[in-house]
């Protein structure tokens, strides 16, 4: 049987980090969404396209392949840009390329065709309410604005990416507004979502309180 499991929630919620570590635990395919936006921007600025031209942005469709590899790495067109998708200046501009409904529906095509071949955990902000509207089990993560920039800042200096807190808050701040505001699949909690406020809670916290929100959901499935 194939399983469907959706996170969504806003910027830096840890979503991708327990949703990596919860796919090993079950044995899922982790398909990190977010990723994938973040490629097709990298893509758009490499070509020196202005991320806010929707028309240029979305004519660059038919040249952009995606790949996402188990083991993490992103390649966009075959160039490895694992790291170069998380750096500062293209979390400022992936919030204008996920607002076109062309580039959507593009991504979303090929997220719903990951998701039939597997079982899956896929993280994102349209998952749950128009990627995998029936996700056996569908979590709403959310933390304190302050709580997700520190997260946010602690993981990129880890990774070597400068930044600082002040950027990092007005960046999950503006992402936040913009992914929420687009007409087309905005960020919004599913209405048969569960919220989870991970404010208080470390990473095995939240990993095993989904985990046992879905062997609770299945078992229920199991039953009914
Ligand atoms: O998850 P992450 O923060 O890496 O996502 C980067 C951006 O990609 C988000 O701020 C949002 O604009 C976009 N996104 C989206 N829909 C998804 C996943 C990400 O619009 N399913």
């Amino acid at each position: 049987m194939k399983i469907s499991i959706a996170i969504d929630g806003p910027a830096a919620a840890g979503k991708s980090t327990v949703a990596k570590k919860i796919a090993e635990i079950l044995g899922y395919t982790y398909i990190d969404t977010g990723a994938m936006y973040r490629a097709f921007t990298w893509y758009c600025m490499e070509k020196g396209v202005d991320c806010q031209n929707e028309d240029e942005c979305v004519a660059l469709i038919p040249e952009v392949t995606i790949k996402l590899r188990p083991n993490g790495v992103v390649l966009c067109n075959d160039i490895d840009v694992t790291r170069e998708i998380r750096e500062p200046r293209v979390s400022g501009n992936v919030s204008y390329i996920a607002s076109y409904k062309d580039i959507r529906l593009f991504l979303v095509d090929q997220q719903r065709k990951m998701a039939s071949k597997h079982s899956v955990i896929m993280d994102g902000r349209d998952i749950g309410t128009y990627v995998l509207p029936d996700a056996d089990v569908k979590i709403f993560q959310i933390a304190s604005v302050e709580t997700r920039a520190v997260r946010r800042y602690d993981e990129n200096i880890a990774k070597g990416i400068p930044c600082t807190l002040e950027e990092i808050e007005n960046d999950v701040r503006k992402r936040d507004y913009i992914d929420s505001h687009r007409d087309f699949a905005p960020l919004k909690c599913a209405p048969d979502a569960i919220t989870l406020d991970t404010s208080f809670m470390t990473v095995d916290e939240v990993v095993n309180a989904i985990i046992e929100i879905i062997n609770k959901k299945l078992k229920e499935k199991e039953n009914a």
